[in-house]
C-alpha cells in the first residue's frame, strides 16, 4: 500500500447554519477570528512528524470560501514548504455558490486548487429556502460558469435527495439540471435526521419520504448518472472519465490521513483520532491536536474491520479472504454481494442497504 498521505484542513466557518447540518462550524467570524485561525492552522502544519508525499489536500467545511483567497494561498503556500506535494496532487476546496465570486475563483486557481466541490444540494429554489441554504440555482449555475471560465477542470456538485416535500419527478428536475451542467463528479446523500439540529426539533413541520419513496429517488439517481456515463464508484459517488475523488479513495482505501482544525478526524500509523470541536480551544493551543503519540493504535482485527467497512463502500470492494465464505454466498444469493478476481464487491441493489450488509459480514 502506498506509503502517501492526505491532508484534510477544516474551515468552520458558516454565514448561518443550515437546519439539518450537524458539522462543526460557526457563525460569521471576524476577519480578526479567521486571522487567528489560520495562525494556529499553520502551527499545527509546522509541527507534523514526518514529512512524507501528500498525493491529496482537502479544505472542507464549514464554508472555506469565506476564509478569503490570502488567508488560503498562505496557508498553501506553506504546506508546500513542510511537505512534498506530488506534482499531480489534487487540491480540493468545498465552495458555498451563494458567496463565490469569479475573482476569488481566479486566486484560488492561482494559489493551486484544482478541484472543486460545489454544495449545488438541489434545483428547487424552495426547497433550498426550506433546507436554510444561503443560496439559489442561479448561483450555482454561476459559480459553475465562472469556474468553467477560469479553467477548472475537475469540478462535483453535492446534492441531496429524500427532502421533505420531494418526490421522484422534483428529484428528476434536480438531477436533469446537474448533468445539463456537466461536472466531472457527483456526489448525493439522502437527508439524514442529525441529534441538535433544528431540523430534528422541528420535524413534526415536515412530510418526509417513506422508506420506497428514498429507495425509488436512489435507483433514479443511479440510473440517471450511469445513463449519462458516470460510474458508480461508491455508495454515493459517481464519477465522470475517472475523475473519482481521490481524497474520499484515500478514506475508503484506509490509507493515512491527518486533519487539520476542530473536529478534523486523522488516521495515522494505524491510530485514530479526532481534535476537539472547540475552535476557543484550537486557536489558543492547536498543537493539542497532535495526538500522535498518545492515541491508541487499531489492533490487527480493528484494522480488518476498517477495511471491511470502508472497502465494501466503493467498487474495488475487499479481498474475499477477509470474509466468512458462508456469508458470502448467502448475501451473493439474495443479489447483494458479487465475486470477482477474488474481490467481494457489493450491488448496485445491495448498495442501498450496505450498512446491514457489512454489519451480517462483520458479526
Ligand atoms: S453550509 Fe454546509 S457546513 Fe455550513 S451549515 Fe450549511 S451544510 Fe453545514
Amino acid at each position: 500500500m502506498s506509503d502517501s498521505v492526505a491532508l484534510y484542513y477544516h474551515i468552520p466557518f458558516c454565514k448561518r447554519k443550515c437546519i439539518y447540518c450537524a458539522f462543526y462550524s460557526v457563525p460569521w467570524a471576524t476577519e480578526e477570528v479567521k486571522d487567528a485561525y489560520l495562525f494556529a492552522l499553520l502551527k499545527q502544519t509546522a509541527s507534523f512528524p514526518e514529512p512524507r508525499e501528500i498525493t491529496s489536500v482537502y479544505f472542507g467545511g464549514g464554508t472555506p470560501n469565506l476564509f478569503g483567497p490570502r488567508r488560503l494561498d498562505k496557508l498553501l503556500s506553506e504546506i508546500s514548504k513542510r511537505f512534498h506535494l506530488t506534482e499531480d496532487c489534487e487540491i480540493s476546496m468545498e465552495l458555498n455558490p451563494g458567496i463565490s465570486c469569479f475573482e476569488d475563483l481566479h486566486a484560488y486557481h492561482m494559489a493551486g486548487v484544482n478541484r472543486l466541490s460545489i454544495g449545488m444540494q438541489s434545483s428547487d429554489d424552495d426547497t433550498l429556502t426550506l433546507l436554510g441554504r444561503n443560496h439559489t440555482f442561479l448561483d450555482t449555475v454561476n459559480c459553475m460558469n465562472d469556474a468553467r471560465k477560469e479553467g477548472y477542470g475537475n469540478i462535483s456538485l453535492d446534492l441531496m435527495f429524500a427532502l421533505p416535500g420531494m418526490d421522484c419527478g422534483k428529484f428528476e428536475k434536480t438531477l436533469s439540471d446537474a448533468l445539463n451542467l456537466e461536472p466531472e463528479h457527483i456526489s448525493a446523500y439522502s437527508l439524514q435526521l442529525e441529534e441538535g439540529t433544528p431540523l430534528l426539533m422541528a420535524k413534526h413541520n415536515y412530510i418526509f419520504p417513506d422508506e420506497d419513496e428514498e429507495e425509488r429517488e436512489y435507483q433514479l439517481l443511479c440510473s440517471r448518472t450511469g445513463g449519462a456515463g458516470y460510474r458508480h464508484y461508491e455508495i454515493s459517488s459517481f464519477a465522470r472519465n475517472d475523475h473519482v475523488s481521490r481524497h474520499n479513495m484515500h478514506y475508503w482505501q484506509c490509507r493515512d490521513y491527518i486533519g487539520f482544525g476542530p473536529a478534523a478526524h486523522s488516521y495515522w500509523n494505524g491510530k485514530r483520532f479526532s481534535n476537539k470541536a472547540d475552535i476557543k480551544e484550537y486557536i489558543k493551543e492547536p498543537l493539542i491536536s497532535n495526538d500522535y503519540d498518545s492515541a491508541e493504535r487499531l489492533s490487527e482485527e480493528e484494522m480488518i474491520e476498517e477495511q471491511i467497512m470502508l472497502g465494501l463502500r466503493t467498487d474495488e470492494g475487499v479481498k474475499a479472504s477477509l470474509l466468512s465464505k458462508k456469508k458470502v454466498s448467502i448475501l451473493m444469493e439474495k443479489g447483494y454481494l458479487f465475486l470477482n478476481d477474488n474481490r467481494v464487491r457489493i450491488t448496485e441493489r445491495g448498495w442501498r442497504v450496505s450498512n446491514s450488509i457489512i454489519g451480517f459480514l462483520l458479526a
